[in-house]
């Protein structure tokens, strides 16, 4: 396997030979928080897949609902004014369960085609308010929105910018809320004052509030190394943005769905977004999905004003109906008692990852429910990062695989949690203790 992948197979975030070299890893089987690698070596996998399969694996019932579907309908587009019970169903359940008014929903394949498709949204809905003009958008240093080609330039990945002329000279970022490394001190007040002054400074940039389309950001900054706004972030930037009638964009990918306790991260911020973005959790990995929710505002401006010839969009595997069959079990699953489980979980394994505060390598520990980080320094005075040549994340990663333990291991030392939400006590202990043993390993 290990050959044919190497001669077949593209992992370009790997980057190419890199990968090659280090061969890949193939899972076979899986079942409630563990996996079993094609030598029968089994793991926690800390990191449920790619902070996606919050279930957990081998849940019957999204199987069944998936067998199903696959069985009575396996396909209906959503297209031409077509479309399918679960999929109706789906977005009707969401809306009802989305905070405040986001009742509109449009369901994508994953996530970067649905930050893709908010772009494309918050245009129609610009243009059809008569403002045009507002056609620049603002999103967050060390984010994570996507890979395609349009989102990706809202992403703060300069590997996924060079040779496409990404950014766009509309996408704008400001500065990370970092609590760890933020100039302005860890002080939740002075890191807030120091994002409002950010925010004000690239609207006064770009030509005023009547210039910006959109201001995005996600509840924890995911990919960028699992970063935890000082608490009233949230709340601070979305009420500034609405004063300035700036759309207020929360990207849910992987906050949606119990990772930080509640079905949607928005609601323990106590805001309601004007649009915002999931997937991963959405149907927990088992089959691609994501989902686009409107406000009752932005929908009805987009359909009522524009005109229907002004409004291009669409994607053949939309509402899916097997994806939205699955995506009807995974809300039974968490609301029968996976999101209480995450919760119980969430709090032994963040009590865990602190008790570790005190190793020598470990600088940060940071995190929310089933979302956690600790960060790798050789200086905890300094904060000074695991050297990169000397220790590489795939170095880290390698050892804690050794070890029976799947994690994400970022570029920068950062070590990152994202376990099922279904995890028992004992796999939390098993995530801990694989840590721990990690962490020394590294340390000689
Ligand atoms: N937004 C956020 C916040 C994400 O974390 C991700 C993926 N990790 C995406 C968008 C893109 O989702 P996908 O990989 O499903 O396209």
């Amino acid at each position: 396997l290990i050959e044919l992948d190497r001669a077949h197979l593209v992992h370009p975030v790997a980057s190419y030979r890199g990968h090659e070299r280090a061969g890949v890893r193939v899972l076979a089987s899986a079942k409630g928080a563990a996996v079993t690698d094609a030598s029968g070596h089994r793991l926690v996998d800390g990191f449920a897949g790619l902070w996606c399969v919050n279930a957990g694996y081998g849940q019957e019932s999204l199987i069944a609902a998936a067998t199903r579907q696959l069985q009575e309908l396996p396909y209906a587009t959503g297209y031409f004014g077509l479309g399918s019970e679960p999929a109706i169903r789906l977005a009707a359940e969401l809306a009802e369960r989305a905070p405040g008014d986001l009742n509109h929903v449009y369901f994508t394949l994953g996530g970067s085609d649905a930050v893709d498709s908010t772009i494309r949204f918050i245009r129609y809905y610009w243009n059809a308010r008569g403002e045009p003009q507002r056609d620049q958008f603002i999103s967050i240093e060390q984010g994570y929105h996507g890979s395609s080609a349009v989102g990706a330039g809202l992403t703060a990945l300069p590997v996924f910018h060079a040779g496409f002329g990404l950014p766009f000279a509309w996408q704008h970022k400001i500065p990370s809320h970092d609590v760890y490394r933020n100039p302005a001190g860890p002080d939740a007040a002075a890191i807030i004052a120091a994002s409002l002054d950010a925010l004000e400074s690239k609207i006064a940039e770009v030509g005023g509030p009547e210039r910006v389309a959109a201001f995005y950001a996600e509840p924890i900054q995911g990919s960028g190394g699992v970063l935890v706004p000082p608490p009233g972030w949230m709340k601070a930037m979305r009420e500034r943005c609405r004063s300035h009638g700036i759309l207020f964009v929360a990207d849910e990918v992987i906050t949606g769905f119990g990772r930080t306790g509640p079905l949607f991260a928005c609601t323990d911020e106590d805001i309601v977004p004007d649009l915002m973005t999931t997937a991963k959790g959405l149907t927990s990995g088992y089959v691609p999905m994501g989902a686009v929710f409107l406000s009752d505002a932005v929908y009805d401006t987009i359909a009522d004003g524009a005109g229907a010839a002004a409004v291009g969009h669409g994607q053949t595997y939309s509402a899916h109906p097997v994806s939205a069959a699955v995506g009807l079990a995974a809300l039974r699953l968490y609301e029968g008692g996976l999101l209480e489980n995450g919760v119980r979980a969430g709090a032994r394994l963040m009590a865990g990852l602190r008790a570790l505060a005190d190793h020598p390598l470990v600088g940060h520990v940071r995190g929310r429910g089933m979302l956690a980080a600790i960060e790798l320094v050789t200086d905890k005075e300094r904060k000074t990062p695991l050297p990169a040549e000397a220790e590489p994340s795939r170095r880290i990663f390698d050892r804690a695989w050794d070890n029976g333990l799947v994690i994400r291991a970022f570029g920068n030392g950062v070590m990152g949690y994202a376990p099922p939400l279904c995890c028992t006590d004992d796999d939390i202990d098993a995530i801990l203790e694989r840590t721990a043993r990690t962490l020394d390993q590294t340390l000689d």
